[in-house]
């Protein structure tokens, strides 16, 4: 789907996969106007294909948009083109318990702008593809590095939005953690240095006894749409569901630590590295 800056989003059509024109003016390719969401559908015993709360995902493009001064399809627009992508792509939903569906919706300024300024016209779309586990490790615990050199957000940046250029900032971070053999890095605040932020594509949690921890939402990390769903969870289940600054030492006194997402589920972390500690 296409539409002009400020403009409504017209309905899209399905094309099958392959490479898109963009112009070398493109306002995604100078000035990274560009904002991505991650869901997944999965196939259940009982019904073809079941998603994952995409509406959440549609809101918080929105929010993202609205952050990068970018229109947003509506949330019923967004919801209806994933639906129909995973619908056309059905069979390779694959088995209950085999894996999912991983769903990509972009949105971008496709128009070309040469000063900075936000692009005069923008594309969204959606493509999916078949996927395993996130980890090499599986289900199995995942080892993480905490980073004191690079940080994934500033205060006042663009942490709480799911744009691309959060991610190209964390590559290196996350190439140096992976030869050193760690699974992920786990990136604490960049104004203390201390107060744990989240992994590269995941959020954080603590259990102890029966309270649970997890770094507020602030504007640095993604609001998490596993997050809440286990915040949810975790409270049915009688825990304590306490969201705040958690220094990073607490990494250490705690019963167990485990990561959410919608790639990475929800994985347990077996080990941690802070400044040589272990
Ligand atoms: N933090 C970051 C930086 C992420 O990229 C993701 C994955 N979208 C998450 C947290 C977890 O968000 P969600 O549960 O919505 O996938």
């Amino acid at each position: 789907m296409k539409c002009a800056k400020g403009g409504q989003f017209t309905s899209g059509e399905l094309q099958p996969y392959g490479e898109i024109g963009l112009s070398p003016s493109a306002g995604v390719l100078n000035y990274g106007q560009g904002l991505f969401e991650g869901l997944k559908a999965y196939r259940k015993k009982d019904c073809d294909v079941v998603l994952f709360r995409p509406e959440e995902n549609g809101l918080r493009m929105q929010r993202g948009a609205e952050r990068m001064c970018m229109p947003s399809p509506s949330v019923e627009q967004f919801v209806d083109a994933v639906q129909e992508t995973v619908w056309a792509n059905r069979r390779w939903v694959p088995p209950f318990g085999k894996g999912s569906l991983y769903i990509r919706p972009l949105l971008f300024g496709s128009g070309s702008i040469l000063g900075l300024a936000p692009a005069p016209e923008y594309t969204f779309l959606v493509f999916v593809s078949p996927v395993g586990n996130y980890f090499k490790e599986g289900l199995a615990p995942i080892s993480l590095l905490v980073d004191t050199d690079f940080h994934r957000a500033t205060r006042g940046g663009t942490g709480g939005v799911k744009t691309i250029g959060n991610y190209a900032a964390v590559l290196k971070a996350q190439a140096r953690a992976k030869s050193e053999k760690y699974t992920e890095v786990l990136y604490l605040d960049s104004v203390h240095k201390k107060y744990l932020e989240e992994i590269s594509a995941a959020n954080i949690f603590l259990v102890k006894g029966k309270t649970i921890s997890t770094p507020p939402i602030k504007g640095t990390i993604l609001p998490g749409i596993t997050r809440l769903s286990i915040i949810d969870v975790a409270r049915n289940e009688g825990y304590k569901v306490e969201e705040r600054p958690i220094p990073v030492e607490e990494l250490f006194e705690a019963d167990e630590v485990f990561c959410t997402g919608c790639a990475v589920v929800v994985s347990p972390v077996g080990s941690i590295t802070y400044e040589g500690k272990k």
